[in-house]
């Protein structure tokens, strides 16, 4: 099972943890835990203070201090070796932003990996207190990766490997695993982390290797649900979706399971609850590979800080595969991943997360060659198993920049609007 950061933000969030922990440690059992609260972006916004060679020490004693105040209000009296694993992680975070890098990727990685560290520490000591037989196993000596730093993939084989050697035994042993979401190591031990939101990834990835029965990821939601409750008053739980459509909804930006998580689960069929941490009680929303739910409602994806950049030829002339090739090797070199695209006779249209780091980089490579127009501030609307009277409603006067539709799919580039939608 996975704890996400948003469920982790205080301690009582925290103490609800160990609740779910403890009523499902009767069974063999592994724990994949991400940083806490918004701990992910406080780090990312340290590693950019970094690499401009800006003042990072009231940042940094900010992410300490949040995490000082959380493990007092957990355990008023701090064990030894938990203020110790504490020190020890703000000491190398430290370092790690002070150290010179060749590569600005590896540095992310190696800063912002300590995110889970110290939640996964502060989690851990927590559970021992309450007398959970409890084993700490880090993912750096877990989930092994190849060297592609901010989104790492997996050496399936190696981590075969590691997971029969450490987590095995473990749970042989009727101990609860703990691990962290998110990071590993490459071959030379250096830290990796999947992606953004990679936790889930994580999750899949031992329950794969593990043959599990079945992965749960927590969720302050009660499950699936057709559209953000938060913008969306009156969405409703998906009680089921089949593995197809739960990639797809993952990949148009349904925040609620990343991506790659649902792959591995599929490959070895293994079911994912996705359920509410208030209750645990309530009827999670199941994906297995049963598709007879998939279009009981339309489902709908609001993802917003999107770029459109419009690209042309400097002479107006075809935009053609060889200039498509020099534009998507740029999108790769800076690891910009494509929402959207549409082509014209002489421009290419892009659609992508407004990603402040590597924007300014990937603009100066196509610089040269193109004419390059971009909008900034975009929301990205797609929905799933559409109607048009829900798309029009959606939409409302705003201005329309791109649209994609397929028969099951409508895609809409729109400006932001900031109010609520009601549907
Ligand atoms: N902590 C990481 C993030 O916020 C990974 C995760 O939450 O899954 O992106
Ligand atoms: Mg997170």
């Amino acid at each position: 099972m996975k704890f996400g950061g948003a469920l982790m933000g205080n301690a009582s969030g925290i103490e609800r943890v160990r609740e779910l922990i403890e009523e499902y440690s009767c069974e063999p059992l592994v724990v994949v835990v991400s940083a806490l609260g918004k701990t992910t972006n406080a780090l990312e916004q340290l590693v950019m203070l970094s690499q401009d060679g800006k003042d990072m020490e009231i940042d940094f004693l900010k992410v300490k201090q949040f995490h000082l105040n959380i493990t007092h209000d957990l355990m008023p009296q701090l064990t030894n070796e938990l203020s110790t694993c504490l020190d020890n992680l703000f000491d190398e975070l430290w370092d790690a932003l002070n150290i010179k890098y060749a590569d600005r990727y590896e540095a992310y990685d190696n800063i912002v990996s300590i995110g889970e560290n110290l939640s996964s520490c502060i989690i851990f000591h927590y559970l021992v207190s309450f007398g959970l037989n409890a084993n700490l196993i880090s993912a750096k000596n877990l989930i092994v990766t190849d060297s592609n730093f901010t989104d790492a993939s997996i050496d399936w084989e190696y981590t075969s490997k590691t997971i029969n050697a450490r987590i095995i035994p473990a749970l042989e042993n009727n101990k609860v695993v703990i691990t962290q979401g998110f990071i590993g190591a490459d071959k030379f031990g250096k830290s990796t982390t999947l992606g953004r939101e990679g936790s889930d990834f994580t999750t899949a990835v031992l329950g794969n290797l593990l043959d599990a029965d079945e992965v749960t990821i927590w969720k302050n939601v009660p499950g699936v649900m057709n559209a953000d409750p938060a913008r969306f008053p009156n969405a409703v739980k998906l009680d089921s979706l089949s593995y197809h459509e739960a990639i797809e909804l993952a990949y148009y930006g349904a925040s609620v399971i990343h991506p790659k998580t649902i792959q591995p689960l599929k490959q070895k069929n293994i079911p994912l609850f996705v359920r509410s941490y208030y209750d645990s009680s309530l009827p999670p929303t199941s994906i297995t590979n049963d598709v007879s739910n998939d279009g009981a409602h339309p489902s709908i994806i609001v993802k917003d800080n999107q770029v459109l950049l419009s690209i042309s030829t400097l002479n107006l002339s075809f935009i053609a595969e060889e200039n498509l090739k020099q534009i998507f090797d740029a999108f790769s070199k800076n690891k910009i991943h494509i929402n959207l695209m549409q082509n014209s006779a002489v421009s290419f249209s892009v659609c992508f997360n407004e990603e402040p780091v590597k924007l300014k980089d990937f603009l100066n490579d196509l610089r040269e060659d193109f004419a390059l127009k971009y909008n900034t501030g975009l929301q990205l609307i797609t929905v799933r198993h559409y109607n048009y009277e829900l798309v029009d409603e959606l939409i409302g006067n705003r201005k329309i920049y791109l649209t994609q539709k397929s028969r099951i799919t409508v895609q809409l580039l729109v400006k932001r609007e900031d109010e609520r939608y009601k549907f």
